[in-house]
């Protein structure tokens, strides 16, 4: 007589995972690293991602040689329905004033399928009046926007002072909108000790209590955070107590994320992938809390409509 099978009972050691920050095309100006639909989806059955957001870089001026705009996006998208999630951009200077109107825009990408705008990372405050504008539309239309911050020592980037001040007051405005934070200035504000000439770094060593953005997160729950890059995997491993008490107690606001920019990264185990599985394998969370990073906050935000 066979054994009856006991599978579902037991904890899965391999998870669901969901993808908030996907890319395709040229991430990089390399362009041997050019990134096409089926290298991306490759990626994911590496690292065991069900489903990847792509995020579009082109309308900017920052990122107007690389190739990868809304219409980038979509038609990879269409072709993997299953798999990918287009996100779509809109510049905030486009008409270069602090009340156009972006409702055509909006109107059509959400129509088409667009789950959220990004990746935004014009050189601007980041309350800067057309940023705000941008901001207040995509929330009427329900499309949370995900942020790349730094300090204005770089070429691209939403810009902020210490403490972040100008997010706060987008926060404040903007109550509609659901921001998702990313990037090296936004994390290294986990701490509220941010090392001169760090901010736009990877700052090592212990978190201090108070830091700006656990502060913001717990203060306005309109702000959501990504795991994605080597700044969000640097602020979720520097620190390994604290990570696992910022997990816990925004465990509705983060989402797992890879922004792998390469076409190469196929041939290594993403860092930020790395993390969440040493989270599972080794019981550092509750599995509810986990399985919200992992998958069901995005799907929950986008509305994918995913069962259970
Ligand atoms: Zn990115």
């Amino acid at each position: 007589m066979r054994r009856r099978a006991t599978n579902g009972r037991a904890r899965k050691a391999v998870a669901m995972l969901i993808d908030v920050h996907g890319h395709i095309g040229r991430v990089l100006p390399d362009r041997r690293e050019f990134i096409d639909a089926a290298n991306l989806i490759a990626k994911m059955d590496a690292w065991g991602i069900e489903r990847t957001c792509v995020l579009a870089l082109s309308e900017h001026p920052e990122g107007a040689y690389l190739e990868c705009d809304t219409e980038d996006v979509l038609a990879a998208c269409a072709r993997h329905p299953g798999r990918l999630i287009p996100f779509c951009l809109i510049d905030p200077r486009h008409g270069n004033r602090p009340d156009m109107d972006f409702r055509d825009l909006l109107e059509e990408y959400t129509a088409r399928g667009c789950k959220g705008i990004g990746e935004l990372l014009p050189k601007l405050a980041f309350d800067d009046p057309r940023c705000l504008n941008l901001y207040r539309q995509a929330g009427a239309f329900g499309l949370p926007v995900l942020f790349d911050m730094m300090d204005g020592s770089w070429h691209y980037g939403l810009n902020d002072d210490p403490g972040l001040p100008k997010l706060e007051h987008a926060l404040q405005v903007c109550p509609e909108t659901v921001f998702i934070g990313h990037g090296p200035t936004f994390w290294a504000e986990i701490s509220a000790d941010v090392p001169v000439g760090q901010r736009a770094g990877y700052p090592a060593g212990p978190i201090v209590r108070g830091g700006a953005v656990p502060r913001l997160m717990r203060q306005y729950p309109h702000l959501w955070a990504d795991t994605s890059a080597t700044s969000g995997n640097n602020a979720l491993t520097r620190d390994p107590a604290f990570a696992l008490e910022f997990l816990d107690e925004f465990q509705n606001q983060v989402m797992f994320g890879t922004d792998s920019c390469r076409r190469s990264d196929v041939e290594r185990l993403w860092p930020t992938v790395a993390t969440i599985r040493d989270l599972r394998a080794n019981g550092k969370l509750p599995a509810e809390s986990l399985e919200k990073i992992e998958w069901r906050n995005v799907a929950r935000l986008l509305k994918l409509g995913m069962p259970g």
